[in-house]
């Protein structure tokens, strides 16, 4: 039963934080995030339930704590990222969701790339696993800082690729102005730096217990 109280409870709250937020505009637009809120939030509850994504425990309870206080925001923005990819047909992955405090996405929302926003995650292979769950974590620990974080992260990268001088050519090629992003950019903003570093570290470490 705990996994339909996590689902209603998480709804209720996005949706509460929502309606306070609007309110501060009048009521009107209280009206309008409510809403706005609900047809993310309620697929998004609706999903925690379904996948008994938060265990019955005191962790369980901890991160569900955790996602619906000081990083709520970034909840709700994976809340958005996974109605979007619902309209879009993809379909939720029980089995690596369950009691795992995520809500895991079997299909790709950008080709060639597993993507996490908040405790959502679309595309995870046991490959990428413990990469993506470090975004959870990046988002768990810097809360609403993160996204706009993120998004200045991008920013400067674009704008002063001081990252040049330590690019390596040979894994991310350069080639045009797309692989500027997708080989340039992206692996350099500090938060994918950090979780390229952690996997060459991983891979590193794998080596030498081999
Ligand atoms: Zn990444």
């Amino acid at each position: 039963m705990a996994r339909w109280g996590y689902g209603l409870g998480s709804a209720l709250l996005q949706v509460g934080a929502a309606a306070l937020v609007g309110a501060l505009s009048g009521l009107p637009g209280a009206v309008v995030a409510v809403l706005a809120a609900a047809a993310v939030a309620l697929p998004y509850g609706w999903a925690v339930a379904r996948l008994d994504a938060y265990a019955d425990t005191g962790r369980g309870l901890a991160l569900f704590a955790l996602d619906h206080t000081w990083s709520l925001v970034n909840t709700i923005a994976g809340a958005l990222f996974l109605a979007l990819n619902l309209v879009g047909g993809h379909r939720l992955d029980p089995a690596p969701s369950r009691h795992r405090g995520r809500i895991v996405v079997r299909e790709q929302a950008l080709p060639g790339y597993a993507t996490t926003v908040g405790n959502v995650i679309a595309g995870l292979t046991p490959g990428n696993e413990a990469h993506e769950d470090l975004h959870v974590r990046q988002g768990r620990l810097l809360g609403p800082l993160y996204l706009p974080l993120v998004a200045l992260g991008y920013v400067l990268c674009a704008a002063c690729p001081l990252w040049l001088r330590r690019h390596d050519h040979t894994v991310w090629p350069i080639t045009g102005p797309i692989r500027y992003f997708t080989h340039g950019v992206y692996p350099h903003v500090w938060h994918e730096a950090w979780a390229y570093r952690r996997d060459r570290l991983a891979r590193r470490e794998g080596d030498r217990n081999h």
